[in-house]
């Protein structure tokens, strides 16, 4: 793996912005600076169900960003999953495979920060966490299939911080479903109004392009022209040119086209930002057909680095202080070091190489050497970052998912949730004698966010919970490798976890009396109800309508009562 000295991150600090005003205060130049440089972020991630084509999409768009020549970059790193122990080799022979987690590329004036969101058999809570730290995030739907189960899922995160989303509708190269029933579908699933900017002509073989509903142009699809990114376009509707070249389907484009202006929203900025409205592309991504429209709406439409909840109060991403906080933590570099790298979010400030700043959970300083910033093919040392921007920072344990760092003041950024498992395993070491390594290893792990360990009430079953499957092995590699225990899983009848809020002691007792069977406590000493089936839960909430019934937790957070 290649680490170049510097990267491109434009510096506030070096790169002062030449409008700045030139005043008295020697301060100015630097903050108008860095304002500038916030408001060139873009930072998104890309939702969408295994297949529907998010890693062709991040190709494409690295492409046009121009941080990769060659189609077929990101491509490899797919083909290189494997089953899991050989995951790990993967992992420890390339040094450590969090190259392509973030990608950071420059488009038209704006610095993109790109955030993988692990999907296939690598969906985990890494996956959810990621949509903590974007202001956007581009959903991708495969035309033939309509909504699938995991764009869900990921929609209704999004949701919790009401993310702006961008839809781009692929594989219309293909037989595909009636694109006015996908809007339908998608409106009415994902709760989220569709505002279609482009318009597919035809489908399949006879794909001929999409209308762009607001510039009033057709881009005119050419199939086998993959490397191709100029497309010709044909301006305005009228234009005998769409005559000629389309005599079999002008009329009824020019009748489709009317009909979906009249039958559609309008895209409003106002309510894509706000979560509410979606603009809608359609095009296909392997032909490199639509890409280049989804970047453009990015870089026009998607907000730059937002302000965010720091507890105390709602920090500025222009504001001078550095702050930001850790939504991942790949481990695993060097095993017997405990190495391993948090993924850090700027939320203000900026990050310059050798600077202090201060941990909030443990009150102390820590200096932030050599942080790095990742790009679309490598990881270099970073030479500066604003808000909106990723960093990465080694270190050997003391940061944990949802840590902040401040110049010192007493923020908690809000919002990095723990979220409710979905798949669950009992644990126990196979050698009865090595249980106490087994449980300090799982509360270690459990702290850093790797999988959620709880403990049940009656019993001593430690029960661990996860959102995919991997997180499992991954785990059970770990507790081998850092803390020399060989753990077994077993299958037990848990189908969900709530956390629990109570309004009155005397309904926590009576609840912990009556759901003894049912209850459980996290890393944090939180009281957990697990239930075995949909039904059941149903019930108990029925049963409990005062008491909270939970499906996140912020990290660290202690529930009342
Ligand atoms: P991911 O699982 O969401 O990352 O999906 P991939 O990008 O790996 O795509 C899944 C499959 O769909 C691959 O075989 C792609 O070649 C194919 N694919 C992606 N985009 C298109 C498209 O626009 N048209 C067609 N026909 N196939 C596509």
């Amino acid at each position: 793996m290649s680490a170049s000295p510097a990267n491109t991150t434009p510096s506030p600090a070096a790169h002062p912005d030449p409008d700045a005003p030139s005043g008295t205060d020697p301060g100015a130049g630097a903050r108008s600076g860095l304002a500038a440089a916030v408001a060139r972020r873009r930072t998104f991630a890309i939702i969408s169900h295994p297949d529907a084509g998010k890693t062709t999409l991040t190709e494409k768009l690295l492409l046009f960003g121009g941080a990769i020549q060659l189609a077929g970059t990101v491509k490899a790193r797919r083909s290189s999953r494997h089953a899991t122990s050989d995951w790990m080799e993967v992992e420890k022979q390339r040094g450590i495979s969090v190259t392509s987690s973030v990608m950071q590329f420059d488009y038209a004036g704006h610095t993109i920060n790109l955030l993988d969101t692990p999907g296939h058999e690598d969906f985990s809570e890494d996956t959810y966490r990621v949509l903590t730290a974007v202001d956007a995030a581009v959903m991708v739907i495969d035309a033939a299939k309509g909504v699938e189960a995991q764009t869900l899922k990921l929609l209704e995160v999004c949701r919790l911080r009401n993310t702006p989303i961008i839809t781009f509708v692929n594989k219309l190269d293909r037989e595909v479903r009636a694109p006015l029933s996908l809007l339908e579908e998608i409106e009415s699933a994902l709760k989220i109004e569709c505002a279609p900017i482009s318009w597919p002509i035809g489908m399949g073989k006879s794909f001929r392009g999409v209308y762009h509903l607001l510039e009033d142009r057709l881009l005119r699809f050419t199939a086998g022209a993959e490397k191709r990114t100029a497309v010709e376009e044909i301006h305005g509707l009228d234009n005998p040119k769409l005559d000629e070249l389309f005599p079999a389907e002008v009329a009824s484009l020019r009748s489709d086209v009317g009909l979906i202006r009249e039958a559609s929203s309008p895209f409003e900025r106002g309510l894509f930002l706000a979560g509410r409205q979606s603009p809608v592309f359609f095009g296909s991504g392997i032909n490199n057909f639509g890409v280049q429209e989804v970047l453009q709406a990015l870089v026009d439409w998607a907000p730059a680095p937002q302000p965010r909840d720091g507890g105390s109060r709602v920090i500025k991403p222009t504001e001078p202080d550095f702050s930001g906080f850790v939504f991942k933590i790949q481990a695993n570099m060097d095993p017997k070091h405990r190495d391993r790298i948090a993924f850090f979010r700027l939320c203000s400030g900026q990050y310059q190489p050798g600077m202090k700043a201060r941990h909030l959970r443990s009150g102390r300083e820590m200096k932030l050497g050599n942080a790095l910033t990742f790009m679309a093919n490598e990881r270099v040392t970073s030479t500066g970052a604003v808000a909106g921007d990723i960093i990465g920072i080694y270190n050997h344990g003391q940061l944990q998912i949802g840590d902040t760092l401040s110049m010192g003041e007493a923020l908690v950024f809000r919002g990095i949730p723990y979220f409710a498992p979905e798949l669950f395993r009992a644990a126990r070491p196979r050698d009865p004698m090595k249980s106490k390594q087994l449980q300090k290893g799982l509360k270690e792990l459990g702290e850093e966010g790797a999988i959620q360990v709880f403990s049940a009430r009656q019993g001593a079953q430690i029960l661990l919970g996860a959102v995919g499957r991997l997180q499992f092995e991954i785990v059970a590699h770990r507790l081998s490798a850092e803390y020399n225990v060989d753990a077994a899983y077993d299958n037990v009848d848990i189908y969900t976890a709530r956390w629990l809020t109570f309004p009155d002691d005397a309904t926590r007792r009576k609840f912990e009396k009556d759901e003894a069977m049912s209850l459980a406590e996290d890393v944090d000493g939180n009281p957990v109800f697990l239930s075995g089936n949909k039904y059941n839960l149903k019930l108990t909430l029925e049963r409990w309508p005062t008491v909270g019934f939970h499906a996140t937790r912020e990290h660290g957070e202690r529930l009342g009562a």
